[in-house]
């Protein structure tokens, strides 16, 4: 493997910058930028000046190395930690090329971390989360899964079917009159079992999602009934045009706001009504698919009398400084141009998003993951379906390993060493 070089802080002036090298020339490299002034000891920060290649001193700073394979790669690491000048980290980065480094890609530093074992490629996806997790509290449920949580709940669930294969295939070898009795109503319970927990999961990750990109709360309703006017109040900016002419907000805008730590991605839609306004019909047809995906709906109307979908919506009466309604098929009133009863609005979208994000013990954080468990998941639902119907083991078996299959795609693979392992173990000594 090369050497790579990057800076790990954000681009811009600050008071410090960390520049990261990982590889096998990173010893030599921050030999040859101090000068061999100080002896490079695993885990051991030291202060030092920065020296170009004339010996000339261009910065100072904190410089520690970590040793492979106890660094974060899993390769000799350094952290050069310099004053936050981009002048100075392009300095370390070029000394470092020219020393024979290159320029890290993006997420190179975990991916090593990965290819060397140091992570799983589940705790690798954690790390990404993590980093771009827009609230604390979906932070820490992230980081529960770097300690390696989803990885252990995957691996339990594994085993579980492991451990079934082992079973049936055992069965498979004897005679049918020697089944063992009850084989197909208790594999049934233990998929079923699993299967709920992969259901569980994929519940979970909507909600994970709500705590780490951002609940989905969009405002829709008839033309002219304050949508555009809400919209800015929450964002608190003139965002949207605002106008008495209906039909004004034909696009979807966006904008994220935190609402007491929980992140929110608020949306101004086109009001819906009927149009022969192309642009306008385009508008409303985006505003429809808003409506479908979205995690709670801010309705500026009242509630229709007929429908199942209530749960995430809040209907809201609005202009209350000019009328009152006159029916109850409003959650809240408000006034959205004055300002009026908007921190009851508050506590009631949190009300309704917090019902969305208490979350499960079992957390995935990347659509990666979601797909491996919902075909995983399509697998134990067919091996049940054939446990049902008393069909052919081998199908039943066939179906289980594919779900094995996506389980590990999620952190890593399974050998058939580990199936026949299982078979053995569960044997008693002697036989
Ligand atoms: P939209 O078409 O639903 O986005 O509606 P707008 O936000 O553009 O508002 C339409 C008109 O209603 C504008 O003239 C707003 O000033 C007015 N409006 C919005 N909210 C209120 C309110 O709470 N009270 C009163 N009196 N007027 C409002």
């Amino acid at each position: 493997m090369d050497t790579v070089v990057a800076c790990s802080t954000p681009f811009g002036s600050s008071a410090l910058s960390v520049v990261r090298v990982s590889g096998p020339k990173t010893k030599s490299f921050v030999d040859s930028l101090q000068k061999k002034t100080k002896k490079i000891k695993h885990n051991t920060p030291f202060l030092s000046s920065f020296l170009d290649k004339d010996g000339v001193v261009f910065d100072e700073g904190i410089i520690n190395v970590f040793f492979g394979p106890n660094s974060y790669t899993g390769e000799d690491l350094a952290e050069i930690s310099c004053h936050g000048n981009p002048i100075i980290v392009d300095q370390l980065i070029s000394l470092a090329c020219d020393f024979g480094c290159r320029t890290a890609d993006p997420g190179e530093f975990t991916k090593r971390a990965y290819l060397n074992g140091k992570l799983d490629i589940a705790q690798a996806e954690s790390v990404a989360s993590l980093i771009s997790s827009r609230s604390l509290e979906g932070a820490k449920i992230t980081y529960k899964n770097l300690g390696g949580k989803l990885s252990a709940n995957i691996s339990s669930s594994k085993k579980t079917l492991v451990s079934l294969v082992g079973e049936i295939e055992f069965n498979l070898d004897i005679s049918e009159e020697d089944l063992q009795p009850n084989l197909f109503t208790k594999s049934s319970k233990k998929i079923l079992l699993l299967k709920n927990k992969m259901d569980e999961a994929l519940e979970g990750f909507k909600k994970t999602n709500i705590l780490n990109v951002g609940a989905n709360v969009v405002i829709a309703g008839p033309t002219n009934a304050g949508k555009s006017t809400l919209f800015n109040l929450f964002l608190e900016e003139e965002r949207a045009i605002i106008s008495k002419t209906p039909g004004t907000t034909r696009d979807v805008l966006q904008d994220t706001i935190n609402l007491e730590g929980m992140p929110v991605i608020l949306k101004d839609t086109a009001g819906i009504r009927k149009t022969k306004d192309k642009i306008e019909k385009a508008g409303i047809h985006k505003t429809q698919k808003e409506l479908f995906s979205a995690d709670l709906v801010l309705f500026l109307g009242q509630r229709p009398k007929k429908t199942d979908i209530t749960a995430n919506y809040i209907y809201i009466f609005n202009k209350s400084d000019i009328k009152s309604p006159a029916s109850d098929k409003y959650d809240i009133k408000i006034s959205a141009l004055k300002g009026k009863n908007i921190k009851a609005l508050k506590r009631l979208i949190i009300k309704k998003l917090s019902q969305k994000s208490s979350v499960t013990s079992f957390v995935l954080t990347s659509k990666r993951q979601v797909e491996n468990i919902k075909l995983s998941k399509k697998h134990m639902e067919k091996a049940l379906s054939g446990l049902s119907k008393e069909t052919s083991l081998e199908l039943v078996v066939e179906d289980l390993n594919s779900s094995i299959f996506y389980l590990d795609k999620i952190t890593k693979k399974t050998t058939r060493e580990d199936i026949l392992n299982s078979i053995f173990s569960s044997f008693c000594v002697g036989k």
